[in-house]
């Protein structure tokens, strides 16, 4: 027999799971049920490509057996088993990968008090040594001949050496320590399995007395304990609702309730059955930010576990929705390669994204409270779908909510149409940084007058988003900022007046763009629809705008940057006295002042950066000490 040492991780995350974490013990029996399920699982994928790895062991099953006197539960399992070489590998480490992130997020945990969240976690199979004071995990690997035994207090060392073991599985041989007696009741056990294991599709048996008579010889019998249908091969009136919600935390890790599910069986060119949900409140255990993780149902075909996230069967912008798909349409023996471009999986995929989002219609119809939630926490990453989904993304358009000048609540596209006072053909928006920002923009007061409401888009996605979005239904979507906007007819003395005005102003706007620099301005108009604001920057049609150019900068791409148009109100009394100076003396200091003055006020109303913020200081302090007499 050699012993070892554990790792010093290791160590420290038995410390903290048998000290801190006393209240959530038992989850030792789900996560030690869920190791036996996951093995049984890899031997019948093994099993297809190596025909005779089952031999004649072809039943699988979990078997619990207590034994009240030597208080001891063992969990026996005909899975793959482990070699000598694995037993080192993957029991004298804890969760080898994610050890570092696991002892923070524990940590961080125990200090917020949130015991229950470490029950969230799959703390696998140490959380063994939470009742047991030693562990035996006794196991033969389908392709090995010989069995070994591994025995550890959980402490500082574990010891292997040869063993006795007929089959191919796992044996794992808790001895309880004082105090957990109760959790080695037969009454208890079947709880637990109920509570946290009922929807594991392999029979997990228990040895339970049977014979009340003869009680001299009371017989023991192994009897199924849990339900092995999977949830979603049934029938929807045969699962309640409180097995739904198990069944998601399990598939999910989320410990939240779902806001929707979509339990179909769909039988057509390609037959399926699945269950997936949609979440509501965000998933601390699944990092969402990032695109490339793994995400995705879980795949079974012909009831093997083929995949645990089939990327294959959701875009990217659904990465929110977990659960499972079975079909028996494709071939057992397929390779990761071949799911890749596979027609069937390509037919299945059309058709979830069209339940997912015709379900997340109907779940913002039937409660919008929650549906708000859940667009707060995912709705950035649907919006990703109308720039990848070109043909889809008017579906997709249909279940965003933004929110708007007017409305007190976040508003569909639908409901923006709909509240327009006539048949609007236009769907006004307008982008930027941050709510605050777009609701100073002095584009917003014509709207503001005349109460036409407006998108304010304040994502970063949303630059992306709009720039693939331009029509929604029979509306166009516009923004604000160009500058053919007239919400109002105007009158002929108006119309008279502006013209005048385009007159006065040709020479002394030829000027502003000379005076700020032809490689800043593409070009200096008059815009009499800015209220009393002096005036405002704007990107000229299909140019990228100064947000979306940032962000090409922090991706790092060299963008050359895009050359804005200055828009000046001839109704402001700066914008007069400008007119007023060019008359005079066209040369003077104060004419360039005040131009580069209203240049970079226009700068800091749009949320930008001046480039020299000494230099608009002075201005002002000139402003009050020369100009203002
Ligand atoms: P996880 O299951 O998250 O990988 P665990 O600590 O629960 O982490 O288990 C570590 C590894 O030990 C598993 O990944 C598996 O390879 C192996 N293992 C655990 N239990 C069994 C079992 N009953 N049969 C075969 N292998 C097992």
């Amino acid at each position: 027999m050699t012993q070892h040492n554990f790792a010093a991780e290791t160590g420290r995350i038995l410390e903290l799971l048998t000290h801190s974490i006393y209240s959530n013990k038992e989850i030792f029996l789900r996560e030690l049920i869920s190791n036996a399920s996951d093995a049984i699982d890899k031997a019948r994928l093994k099993a297809l490509t190596d025909t005779s790895f089952l031999g004649d062991d072809t039943h699988f099953e979990i078997r619990l057996h207590i034994d009240a006197e030597a208080k001891t539960l063992t969990l026996s399992d005909n899975g793959i088993g482990m070699t000598l070489e694995e037993m080192h590998s993957h029991l004298g480490t804890i969760a080898k990968s994610g050890t570092k992130e696991f002892l923070e997020k524990l940590q961080k945990a125990k200090e917020g008090g949130e015991h229950n969240l470490i029950g969230q976690f799959g703390v696998g199979f140490y959380s063994a040594f939470m009742v047991a004071k030693q562990v035996e995990v006794v196991s033969r690997s389908g392709l090995d001949a010989k069995a070994h035994r591994w025995i550890s207090d959980g402490k500082n060392w574990y010891e292997v050496e040869d063993a006795q073991k007929e089959t191919r599985g796992t044996d794992v041989i808790l001895h309880f320590s004082e105090g957990n007696e109760e959790l080695l009741k037969e009454w208890k056990v079947k709880e637990l399995v109920k509570k946290y294991s009922n929807y594991v599709p392999v029979p997990i048996m228990l040895e339970e007395e049977v014979s009340e008579e003869a009680k001299e010889d009371t017989k023991k019998e192994w009897k199924q304990i849990n339900e092995t249908k999977a949830i979603w091969k049934k029938m929807k009136s045969e699962v309640s609702e409180e097995e739904y919600k198990d069944f998601y935390q399990s598939v999910s890790m989320d410990f939240n309730a779902p806001l929707g599910r979509i339990h179909s069986s769909t039988e057509g060119v390609v037959s399926y059955k699945s269950l997936l949900y949609i979440p509501q409140e965000t998933n601390m255990f699944a990092d969402m930010r990032d695109p490339n993780k793994d995400y995705g149902p879980k795949l079974y075909v012909q009831n093997v576990l083929i995949l645990e996230h089939a990327k294959e069967l959701l875009p990217v912008w659904l990465r929110f929705v977990s659960g499972v798909v079975e079909t028996s349409d494709l071939p057992l023996n397929i390779s990761r390669e071949m799911l890749q471009s596979n027609k069937t999986l390509d037919t299945i995929k059309k058709s979830l994204i069209k339940k997912i989002l015709s379900e997340l219609k109907k779940l913002r119809k039937d409660d919008w409270v929650k549906y708000a939630t859940f667009f707060k926490n995912y709705g950035n990453i649907l919006k990703e779908g109308v720039y990848y989904e070109q043909e889809l993304k008017e579906s997709i358009a249909e279940v965003l909510e933004f929110s708007t000048l007017l409305g007190d609540k976040n508003m569909s596209l639908d409901e923006y149409l709909e509240k327009q006072e006539w048949e609007t053909k236009t769907i006004y928006y307008i982008t930027g940084k941050s709510h605050s920002e777009v609701l100073a923009s002095p584009y917003l007061e014509q709207f503001r007058a005349s109460k036409v409401d407006v998108l304010l888009l304040t994502d970063p996605i949303d630059e992306w988003m709009i720039g693939v979005l331009d029509e929604y239904k029979w509306a166009k979507l516009k923004s604000i900022t160009s500058s053919d906007i007239e919400l109002t007819e105007k009158t002929e003395e108006e119309k008279k007046k502006q013209e005048k005005q385009s007159k006065d102003f040709k020479d002394i706007l030829e000027l502003i763009k000379n005076t700020i620099g032809s490689e800043k301005l593409e070009k200096v108009e008059l815009n009499p629809n800015l209220w009393d604001a002096l005036g405002a920057l704007k990107t000229p049609d299909g140019a990228m705008n100064p947000q979306m150019e940032k962000m090409m900068r922090a991706m790092g791409q060299a963008v050359p940057p895009t050359k804005r148009v200055l828009e000046l109100n001839p109704n402001n009394p700066l914008v007069k006295a400008m007119k007023k100076e060019f008359q005079s003396d066209i040369k003077s200091k104060k004419l360039k002042d005040i131009i580069s003055y209203a240049y970079m006020q226009a700068i800091l109303l749009e949320g930008g950066e001046l480039e020299n913020v000494t230099e608009f200081v002075n201005l002002t302090q000139t402003f009050a000490k020369d100009y203002m007499k």
